[in-house]
Formats: structure tokens, sequence, C-alpha cells
């Protein structure tokens, strides 16, 4: 029944972690946050799509400091030519972190305190010995990567 398959799915979030079900960076669409929000990269933004855009800073695709909600463009006004720095700067939306290697149920845990229902993953990185430790963006993850493993639980019948 799918309410089994619903429970089974629920149940397995315990043995099954972030890396995967999470999109993968080169998949992530992220802007800079020099990017200026005139008339034609407004329409880009709203033709891609998504809710919810990271925001680097640095040109350094590793270093995501803001988040940018689509539905925050509403109220812009294109020929102001804010920068996405400007508008983040208002809005401040916090950025979650979590590992690579985090449970799928600890992360609907904190899903479910917070409001943000997305967050960057990271990755230690293994460098030479004796450096304090790096990390690097692998991706992002959503309540709906983990809704989605929830609802696609696969049961054997024996
Ligand atoms: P949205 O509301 O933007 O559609 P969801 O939280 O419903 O986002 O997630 C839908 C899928 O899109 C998930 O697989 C999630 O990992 C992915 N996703 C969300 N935001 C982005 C983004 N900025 N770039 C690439 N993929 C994203």
């Amino acid at each position: 029944s799918d309410e089994l398959k619903i429970a089974v799915g629920a149940m397995e979030l315990a043995d099954k972690i972030v890396e995967q079900v999470m999109t993968y960076i080169d998949d992530v669409f992220m802007l800079s946050d020099e990017t200026i929000l005139n008339a034609p990269m407004i329409a880009e933004i709203v033709q891609i799509g998504y809710t919810r855009i990271p925001v680097y800073s640095g040109g350094d695709r590793n270093n995501v400091t803001g988040l940018l909600i689509v539905k925050d463009l509403a109220l812009l006004d294109p020929d102001d030519n804010f920068s996405v720095r400007t508008v983040c700067g208002y809005h401040q939306h916090t950025v979650k972190y979590v590992f690579n290697d985090t449970p799928l149920a600890v992360v609907l845990e904190s899903f479910k305190k917070g409001d943000g229902h997305l967050a960057m993953v990271k990755r230690v990185h293994v460098g030479e010995e004796e450096e304090d430790p790096t990390y690097d963006l692998v991706g992002l993850v959503t309540l709906e990567d983990i809704v989605e493993e929830i609802l696609q639980a696969e049961i054997v019948d024996e």
C-alpha cells in the first residue's frame, strides 16, 4: 500500500546520507553577488524557475555567502540596477550548511526546526597533512529531495 511505502521510505532515512539525494554543485544555479539585477537579468532568473538561489562572493563559487529568494525580486525596480549583494544585504536570509555524510533523518529534523528548507552541502577537503581542514562545496539539498526519497521507497515482496 502507499502508506506502507511511505513508512518504509521514512525509516530508510536513517541509513541514507545527503550525498545520495543532493543536487550536484555543477548543476546548482548560483549568482555572483556582483550581478546587477536589471530587467533582462530578473527575467532570466524568473525564467530559470528556482525559488531560492545561492549567492557567492569574490568570484568563488565555493564561497557561498547568501541566498536570493526570487520572491524578493517582486518589489524591486529594475531601473535601480541594484546588485545581488545589496538585495541580499537587505533581506539577510541565512544559508544553512550540512556535511555530505549527514543522515537524511538529521537533515529533515533541522529543516523542521528552521524556515529555510534548503542547505548547502560541504565536504572536508583532504589536503596536505597538518593543514587546517578546508571544505569543498559539493551540492545543495532541499526538503523536496528528502520527501522525494521517502515517496520512492521500493518494497521487495519476497
Ligand atoms: P524549487 O522550489 O526552486 O523548485 P525545491 O526545493 O522544490 O526547489 O527543489 C526541487 C529540486 O531542485 C531539488 O532537487 C533541489 O535540490 C533543486 N534545486 C533547488 N534550488 C536549486 C538551484 N538554485 N539550482 C539547482 N537546483 C536547485
